[in-house]
């Protein structure tokens, strides 16, 4: 039985009715660039998020550099982030015009260890950027502690973490501010590109939006130097259709899970992800671990199982950094890691029957 790794064309036949309306009404309306599709869109997922505003990007890349700009970062500030994640998180720290200090993982969770942050700041350091990675929220009380003793800002990328939430608080309502993702495969996606980027705080919120809308909120009166990241009505409306499903999108995929826990926990060589106390994982990825990865990864592929590594180098040892001199005993859990994770078909949709081919086949290997 082929199972893909995701499978969006199945999503979107769930709900072609809403959708078709929804890109309908806004070619009727002509309201491409913001509009009502956009404002709409954006008090909707602020709500769904537990947060004041909710400003819409082109993507989440963008969303993480409005940000930082806005957190008026300069050059030789330091932001301290995860060694594991998606190279947007860091390389906006660049673009921004700060310095990437990068953190290993924790050895369990895949997200920053926060022994690893205190060690890594400096006089110099200004921020810290958590990753929720695969969908899993990071130690938020630890890093907010750490924020408040040394008056650093956080912004957490919540990117792979549609409403997940720590210890009952959503994602993202922790820091100064948080980055969203909507791309078609995050687990809020979009049809195209698209971001948001969400915070409680009224000047930080006016300050991004006037970076997101060439520098100022009334036309012709710019009042900084911006960029024009925007969402588009037609992706606005898309996601104002998807998004009352994501919570069962959400149930259906944290149920997909404990499926796959419970074929695969006893399964010699196989780590399932363990998730931390009081953490709500979304499954954005369920990524186990072997120590035979690539044969395991080959194996399921040549019978129809698509499987993917999120990321298959670790981020201190991508060519983009290489002006660092980064080594692998410098991050020894994100190095070991890299090598040994495989994320497994994870959709909302995902059958039992996809779900027995695949675990039958990683217990066959
Ligand atoms: C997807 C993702 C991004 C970037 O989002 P885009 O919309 O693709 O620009 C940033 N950070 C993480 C952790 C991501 O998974």
């Amino acid at each position: 039985m082929p199972v893909p790794f995701a499978d969006l064309q199945l999503q979107y036949q769930t709900i072609k009715g809403e959708i078709d309306g929804a890109i309908a009404a806004v070619i009727r309306d002509n309201s491409f660039i913001r509009g009502p599709y956009v404002d709409a869109f954006e008090r909707e997922f602020a709500d769904a998020v537990d947060i004041k505003h909710c400003l819409s990007c082109a993507n989440g890349t963008d969303a993480l550099y409005l940000a930082f700009a806005a957190l008026n970062v300069q050059p030789g500030d330091e932001v301290i982030t995860t060694a594991h994640s998606w190279i947007s998180t860091s390389a906006m720290i660049t673009h921004a015009g700060a310095t990437v200090v990068f953190c290993d993982t924790d050895d369990s969770t895949f997200t920053i260890n926060p022994a690893a942050i205190e060690v890594a700041i400096t006089p110099r350091t200004v921020g810290i950027v958590p990753v929720h990675l695969y969908g899993q929220p990071a130690d938020m009380d630890a890093i907010m502690a750490i924020a408040k003793k040394h008056q650093l800002w956080v912004v957490e990328d919540c990117a792979q973490a549609h409403l997940a939430r720590y210890k009952g608080r959503q994602v993202g309502t922790f820091g100064n501010a948080a980055t969203y993702s909507f791309y078609p495969g995050k687990n809020l996606g979009a049809m195209g590109d698209a971001g948001a980027v969400v915070t409680n705080d009224d000047a930080l919120a006016e300050h991004m939006t006037m970076l997101a809308r060439h520098g100022g909120l009334t036309k012709h009166q710019h009042e900084i130097e911006g960029i024009n990241s925007r969402l588009d009505g037609m992706q606005a409306a898309i996601l104002s259709a998807k998004l009352p499903h994501l919570p069962d999108w959400t149930l259906a995929r944290q149920r997909a899970a404990k499926v796959y826990d419970a074929g695969l926990n006893q399964v010699d060589g196989v780590v399932v992800p363990g998730v931390a106390a009081e953490r709500s994982h979304v499954y954005h990825l369920y990524t186990i671990l072997h120590p035979r990865r690539d044969a395991l990864a080959a194996h399921l592929g040549s019978n129809g199982v698509q499987t993917a590594i999120n990321y298959p180098t670790a981020l201190p040892f991508l060519a983009a950094y290489s002006r660092f001199g980064h080594r692998p005993e410098q991050f020894p859990n994100a190095h070991r890691q890299q090598g040994t994770i495989l994320s497994l078909p994870m959709f909302a949709e995902i059958t039992a029957d996809q779900q027995r081919a695949v675990i039958d086949l990683v217990r066959a290997f």
